[in-house]
């Protein structure tokens, strides 16, 4: 029998819930990591994020089996039979045997029903993949046969993917973010169904898509994902079919690109917008579409606007973009450019980014100064040897864009003595 190692505290629960004659299996993602885990190398540093337990029992009775252990029980969704156990710092999910009832709006049950058979619990989950369940001494249930599909690699949805998709069609974007992040392929009918059921995207809250979206991006295989369904995730983005036409048009050497990126959103999303040659003001209205943070917004149009800029390897270069970026932006837009220059074939590119990267971390190493904040020199001392107010901020980017020049030291003396200098040339000339 195979076994998955269960953390202490979810032994802890099943056992309770059992004893009181309840039946108590671990569900979905976690065991799927598990056998991912045991089943190929690639996934061995996997570990189950999360481990979430299906129960016959109903949420009253979880919460009286578990009270008396000491265990803080938060009922953070009685209504769809979901209760939380904390442990330590950590939560456990428990949820109630259920169906859905009627599904509204192409997302949600209207109603779930709690049912007495885990079969029947499965049966409501999205892909065979993530239908399976697992008890320490029965081993892993599989009614759907998801461990032959997980060792198949594929997605397949449980039941006919049709119905399943017109349920609640996020599911569409939970198969793709599996894919990219497995490397799975989706079983043929899956697909069929996804490619018909794609304008039922129109009804998934821009959040939501965002967050799979994301997921999307970061998977390990997203580049073979948006080769074959950017299409999809266009659509979703924005309900309109082609934001992403150039891609269409030519996408190997940009989904390189984005393969080759850092496995974070924030690069990939910049270089699949970047290279769909979308305006920037147009850039900046998708982003809006997603309701990204403001933050974020901002640090993916400011990588997006400098991609294009020409990269030198000069401490004065990187100090100016550094001063312009921050560090950490800059240190993304490293990472991209690398990237860019991969996919494109340029070995000379690609010394020329882990150049910069040296030196950028010699100039952090040594405290050199690349923004005002860093000059040994403030507006109150400008002001005490005479700089009149509104002259200060123009002497301070003055002596800054000096000191990168190195054409004087960052030192409160020679700093004073430079402005005394500029000073009197504007009262001379000015
Ligand atoms: P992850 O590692 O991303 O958390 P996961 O499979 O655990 O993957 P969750 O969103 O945590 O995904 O959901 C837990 C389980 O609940 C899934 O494995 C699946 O069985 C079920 N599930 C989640 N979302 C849906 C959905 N939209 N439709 C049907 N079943 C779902
Ligand atoms: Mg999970």
């Amino acid at each position: 029998m195979f076994e998955i190692a269960l953390p202490l505290e979810v032994r802890v629960i099943i056992e309770a819930l059992q004893k009181a004659d309840f039946e108590a299996f671990v569900v979905g993602g976690c065991v799927r990591d598990s056998l991912l885990k045991e089943q190929f190398d690639e996934f061995s540093p996997l570990y189950p994020k999360d481990w979430d337990i299906a129960t016959s029992a109903k949420p009253e009775s979880i919460r009286r089996v578990l009270e008396p252990l000491k265990i803080q029980v938060i009922p953070t969704g009685i209504k769809h039979g979901t209760i939380s156990a904390l442990i330590g710092k950590k939560i456990y999910e428990i949820t109630t045997y259920r169906i859905d009832g009627e599904y509204i709006k192409h997302r949600r049950p209207k109603e779930v029903f709690f049912v007495s058979n885990l079969k029947d619990d499965l049966y409501r989950r999205d892909f065979t993949i993530n239908a399976m369940a697992y008890h320490p001494d029965i081993g892993i249930f599989d009614p759907f046969d998801g461990k032959n599909d997980l060792k198949n690699k594929i997605i397949k949805a449980v039941g006919n993917p049709n119905e399943r998709f017109k349920e609640d069609a996020l599911r569409i974007l939970r198969a793709l973010r599996f894919a990219s992040r497995f490397g799975f392929e989706i079983d043929t009918l899956t697909k069929k169904a996804i490619w018909s059921h794609k304008k039922l995207l129109k009804f998934i809250s821009k959040e939501r898509i965002r967050e799979e979206i994301k997921g999307i991006l970061c998977g390990k295989w997203a580049g073979d994902v948006l080769r074959e369904y950017i299409e999809i995730i266009g659509f979703a983005w924005s309900g309109e079919n082609n934001i992403f036409e150039r891609i269409i048009h030519d996408k190997e050497k940009i989904l390189q690109a984005i393969a080759f990126c850092p496995q974070e959103f924030i690069p990939r999303i910049a270089i699949l917008i970047y290279e769909s040659q979308i305006t920037l003001q147009r850039s900046d209205e998708i982003l809006a579409q997603l309701y990204f943070d403001k933050k974020t917004q901002k640090t993916i149009f400011e990588l997006i606007r400098h991609i294009p800029i020409e990269f030198v390897e000069e401490k004065s270069w990187i100090k100016k973009y550094l001063n312009i970026l921050g560090q950490q932006r800059f240190k993304v837009l490293l990472g991209i450019k690398s990237a860019q220059y991969k996919s494109e074939g340029k070995p000379q590119g690609i010394i020329k980014i882990k150049k910069i990267g040296i030196m950028l971390e010699e100039i952090i190493q040594k405290n050199e100064p690349f923004s005002l904040k860093d000059l040994a020199i403030n507006g109150y001392h400008l002001k005490e040897i005479g700089v009149p107010r509104k002259k200060i901020g123009i002497m301070l980017e003055a002596m800054l864009e000096a000191i990168i020049d190195e054409k004087i030291s960052n030192r409160q003396d020679e700093l004073k003595k430079f402005a005394k200098g500029l000073l009197g040339m504007d009262r001379q000339y000015g």
